[in-house]
């Protein structure tokens, strides 16, 4: 398996970028300037390296294999277990459940947890920055149990109303789900006091933490929340692995969610025992090669410190905040006082999908759409937003890159 990157104290953004491969692509003939790392972040070679190796050297089926390969495999996923474990400070492995996805692990706890305690009358409440897989599996929930779904307001910033959530904070509410970071507005939440408030009512707590583990530190215990999802690949690893952090005791009491393969203790016609947590949930043959590169990922994040990563996204956030704000006819949309590593903005008679075509031609990576986010377009009055995101990898030279692009885009467009 590759060797983990020593980095040196000082931040070195140029000696960081030369881990990733791909940003020494050229696009439309210009040097790549990859900023839709809120949709998807880059891989160090040491991921792609260390899913390589697997796939190489390791790769059969986990669990119950007697022979070498499958022990081997055994011990790799385990072990990407165990990192996923430190990483967020989880008391014990079995709460760590490998999924695809945020999306599949907030699945997984509306249909397994909220399907079963939920009655018609009993409330969800989210808040109106959610992605939409914050929002979607508690409709369907909704339809299934009766229950109804709250959305607690944002303002103009695009900051949640700390006021109205802990007013609608009722009786009925079984269940909070919030994202730590908006991928929309780049709001980070106050996720403690929030959290705090609903534990002391004896409410389920769901942490969409897909923006915040690649930027911030995240300590399950601190936030103090029933769930926590993210997803890989916005944290330098692969696709289609990701984790559902579950406390323990509420994942014991929890029916399974699919049935199947390595879910299950004993199978019979007259009944069927399942397995032990975490693989009681993990129906099916995992991703492996997945988890072996994620792994990887939390070994790099580490390795450079989320800390100083999070102080350099923060500098690289001040510099295309100030640039971005001085453009004439640019507004910026979401502008909390507490930010992550993302500018969403919209410009005055340009759609984003032009402004994002003219950006690309010059080599320029930014997504412009609804970011899976409609309510906080329509909140905004906007169809769509452009928007530039952050990673470990960004130079204050792409922001300025991203400036001088926009202001000849502006002046080609109008
Ligand atoms: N939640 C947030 C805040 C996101 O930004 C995203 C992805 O953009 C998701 C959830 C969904 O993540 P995934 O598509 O990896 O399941």
């Amino acid at each position: 398996m590759a060797a983990v990157p020593r980095v040196t104290d000082a931040y070195d953004v140029m000696r960081i970028r030369e881990d990733f491969p791909i940003l020494a692509r050229r696009v439309n003939g210009r040097p790549l300037v990859y900023l839709d790392s809120a949709a998807s972040a880059q891989q160090p070679a040491t991921v792609i390296d260390a899913v390589a190796g697997y796939s190489r050297e390791h790769h059969a089926n986990v669990h119950r294999g007697i022979h070498t390969l499958s022990q081997e495999a055994t011990a790799l996923y385990e072990a990407a277990r165990e990192r996923v474990r430190r990483f967020v400070n989880a008391r014990s492995a079995s709460e760590i459940v490998f999924v695809r996805g945020t999306t599949e692990a907030i699945n997984l706890v509306a249909q397994a947890h909220g399907r079963a305690q939920l009655e018609q009358g009993d409330e969800i409440l989210i808040s109106w920055l959610e992605h939409h897989s914050n929002i979607v599996p508690w409709q369907l929930l909704c339809e299934q149990t009766g229950a109804i779904l709250r959305v607690v307001p944002i303002d103009r910033r695009g900051v949640v109303d700390n006021d109205a959530y802990a007013g609608m904070l009722g009786p009925r509410t079984r269940i909070v789900a919030l994202a730590q970071v908006s991928n929309a507005l780049g709001t980070v939440l106050p996720l403690r006091e929030l959290l705090e408030l609903a534990r002391r009512r004896g409410i389920t707590t769901v942490v969409d933490g897909a923006q915040a583990v690649p930027h911030q530190r995240v300590d399950v215990q601190q936030l103090g929340c029933d769930f926590y999802a993210f997803s890989g690949h916005k944290m330098y690893g692969p696709t289609g692995i990701g984790v559902l952090y579950g406390r323990e005791s509420i994942l014991e009491s929890m029916p399974p969610w699919q049935g199947g393969g390595e879910m299950i203790l004993s199978v019979s016609f007259s009944g069927t025992t399942y397995n032990h947590l975490p693989h009681r949930f993990e129906a099916g043959t995992p991703n492996i090669a997945g988890a072996v590169g994620l792994g990887a990922a939390i070994d790099y994040i580490e390795a450079v410190g989320i800390d100083r990563i999070g102080r350099h996204e923060q500098e690289l956030l001040a510099s295309a905040t100030a640039q971005l704000a001085s453009i004439p006819g640019l507004t910026l949309i979401g502008t909390a006082p507490q930010k992550s590593s993302l500018v969403s903005f919209a410009v005055d008679g340009i759609h984003p999908h032009d402004l994002g075509t003219v950006l690309d031609s010059e080599g320029i990576a930014v997504r412009t759409g609804h970011h899976c986010a409609m309510p906080v377009m329509e909140f905004f009055g906007v169809p769509a937003t452009t928007r530039a995101s952050f990673g470990l990898y960004n130079s204050r030279a792409e922001i300025d890159e991203l400036y001088g692009a926009v202001l000849r885009a502006i002046r080609m467009l109008r």
